[in-house]
């Protein structure tokens, strides 16, 4: 393992500080991943140490993404709403106060009020990486100037605390952890603030925040440089989240080793181990603090080639998937993973699936993408996006969700705007600003659709834009229409969803012979020509997710949609403020009574209004529609499904 000491580190941070014009000037492709990627093409001979693996298809930069309408991009706009609702010098109080300068700002309540240990995670960490992010998705100069006014201070900040550190709480929360004594999660912090200003200069090209974020980098290579190696792993035993995925960003980003050996300072030996030796050892894990570690051995075997973190990260992904999540995609409850393998039913409660998991496997399926474009990650990308995330922001305020409850008979709860600032608020306030960065993919002559999102996309490179017009998953299916000044000819690659039995495909009118098996891609390479019109159609059917240990108990689908059963309107305290509802306060919800695993012989669809069905045959009807779409009502997402007595 290697060690560093302070003395060595600075000296190499201020040759990076010197240095980091030039890297601004290669130009930067608005991803950590695309951006290391270019750019190693660039500096493979000068710096064979960069990425060693390439990813088979890439995201498009997201500046050259725009959402058009439709509930992706109201989630977004709400989203954005929330953002400017944030003024900088709230932001910045604990920080000021931190470092010995004045503040009159009213204080920020919830996760960053003046004496929470997570202070700073949101103001100087999230709000910087959604800023950026909102920046890169719809070109928004007025956020970025608040961004940049609070990467400016918090740039004051650091200076008047000198040695690199920069937090809003002080730096003897790191003595504690040091020590061993009791303290909420400063690495897990320092990861989000280091992020938020990697983002501010990945996606914006704030210069200063990437001098600040490798000076932060200087600071934590002097505080763990002299710690031995069993005291570092004791101390990974507190929260600390994202800190080799930073690192390893910051090592792509610059082209320093010396980033990327203390990133691996946090591989925790005891979660990796078994992981690598395809083993569950999850049960008892706090999940969204873990997550994130996988993405950083999914950066390491991107950044090292070495085989071991691709393990590691493809068998986490495949056990969270197939073993501990939900219909919705989601996964944990009361924030850990407390079961064994495939044991769910026993778990539903007022607390299952919170936000941040979705976030967080979301992320990591994009890089298992990037390395095998198996049409079934993004099956369950898509799940999460319109069952966990479309659903999870309040679209009337940008207010976000903690807990999204599954057990039946509770509602949804959202923060306060300024007195929540949750760990789920910051990475919402994330993914709803980053919409655009999987909805298409692409190779040397090929671009995939893999989300159904109104949008419209720009590649110079081919002379060619894509105009997708739908309102999915409102509406069945997909327009695409070709704009470019000459014919070209382009590879583009529609995913045919798991769910989909009977597609068909329209070119110009005319209907293709042919389509794809559920879970693929199908391929249409030719000539494009301007204004050429590709009509997608993807009929939705119900279907039925059940508990993988309890086949009776279901939760209904319609294509993507998880549906949710409506029952009465709750009141707006009940609405605000709570992470979760009370286990008391849950309602009863009546049984189905009906064949297991046929939801056409109890659910109806209601002719008069999309997405909107009803159940049949039983004691009381019920109204269903898309969980998404349930905002302020007590619903039902898994129901008991009995078998008629004879
Ligand atoms: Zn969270």
């Amino acid at each position: 393992m290697t060690q560093f000491s302070r003395r060595h580190f600075m000296t190499s941070v201020a040759a990076a500080a010197a240095s980091s014009t030039f890297l601004s000037q290669i130009g930067f492709a608005q991803d950590p991943v695309v951006d290391a990627q270019a750019k190693v093409k660039n500096l493979k001979e000068k710096d064979p140490n960069r990425e060693r693996v390439s990813w088979k298809l890439v995201p498009f930069p997201m500046k050259q993404v725009r959402l058009g309408d439709g509930p992706s991009k109201v989630a977004m706009e709400a989203d954005r709403q929330y953002l400017h609702s944030l003024p900088p010098d709230r932001l910045l109080h604990t920080f000021r106060i931190n470092a010995g300068a004045q503040s009159s700002a009213q204080p920020l309540g919830g996760w960053e009020a003046p004496d929470c240990e997570l202070r700073g995670h949101y103001a100087g960490g999230h709000y910087l990486s959604a800023a950026a992010l909102m920046y890169a998705s719809t070109g928004d100069e007025d956020l970025k100037k608040n961004a940049e006014v609070v990467v400016a201070e918090l740039g004051k900040c650091q200076t008047a605390l000198k040695s690199g550190y920069l937090s809003a709480f002080p730096i003897e929360f790191f003595d504690r952890l040091r020590e061993r004594e009791r303290v909420w999660a400063p690495f897990y912090t320092i990861h989000k603030i280091m992020a938020g200003l990697l983002d501010m200069y990945v996606l914006t090209g704030n210069e200063q925040a990437l001098e600040m974020v490798e000076k932060m980098a200087g600071w934590v290579a002097g505080y763990t440089g002299p710690l031995s190696y069993d005291h570092m792993q004791r101390i990974l035993s507190t929260e600390y989240g994202g800190m080799g995925e930073v690192l390893s960003n910051l090592y792509a980003v610059t082209g320093k080793g010396y980033y990327l050996h203390l990133a691996q300072r946090f591989d925790k030996k005891w979660f990796f181990d078994p992981l690598a030796e395809h083993r569950d050892e999850l049960k008892g894990l706090h999940v969204n603090t873990h997550i994130p570690q996988v993405i950083a051995a999914a950066r390491y075997y991107e950044l090292t080639g070495d085989q071991r973190y691709r393990d590691i990260a493809e068998y986490f992904w495949d056990e969270v998937v197939s073993e501990r999540s939900y219909c919705t995609g989601g996964t944990s409850n009361g924030e850990s993973w407390n079961s064994d393998p495939g044991k769910l039913s026993a778990q539903l409660g007022p607390s299952t699936t919170e936000c941040c998991c979705a976030y967080n496997m979301m992320k990591l399926t994009r890089h298992l993408f990037g390395w095998n474009p198996d049409p079934r990650l993004m099956d369950y990308y898509e799940r999460l996006v319109f069952n966990h995330r479309l659903g999870t922001i309040n679209p009337e305020d940008g207010t976000m969700m903690y807990y999204l409850p599954l057990a039946s008979g509770y509602w949804k709860t959202f923060g306060k705007p300024f007195d929540s600032l949750w760990c789920c608020t910051g990475t919402g306030s994330e993914e709803y600003a980053k919409l655009t960065d999987t909805i298409y993919f692409h190779d040397d002559d090929s671009v995939y659709v893999n989300l159904y999102i109104g949008s419209e996309l720009e590649w110079p490179e081919k002379g060619i834009r894509l105009k997708q017009e739908t309102r999915f998953p409102e509406e069945q299916g997909t327009t695409i229409t070709i704009n470019a000044k000459s014919p070209v000819q382009l590879g583009i690659n529609l995913r045919v969803p798991y769910w989909a039995q009977k597609g068909s495909v329209k070119i110009n009118g005319t209907a293709l012979p042919v389509f794809s098996s559920p879970s693929s891609y199908l391929s249409l390479n030719r000539v494009w020509k301007p204004g050429d019109k590709i009509e997608l159609s993807l009929p939705m059917n119900l279907h039925i997710d059940s508990m993988p240990d309890n086949q009776h108990l279901e939760a209904a689908m319609y294509g993507p949609l998880v549906l949710a059963g409506r029952f009465e309107e709750v009141t707006k305290e009940m609405s605000y403020g709570d992470y979760e509802p009370k286990p008391g306060d849950q309602k009863k919800v009546p049984d189905i009574v009906a064949d297991a695993g046929k939801p056409a012989t109890w659910i109806e669809p209601d002719a008069k209004q999309p997405l909107t069905f009803r159940t049949v045959g039983q004691s009381e009807p019920v109204t269903m529609v898309p969980l998404y779409k349930m905002i302020h009502e007590r619903y039902a997402v898994y129901w008991n499904v009995n078998i008629k007595p004879a």
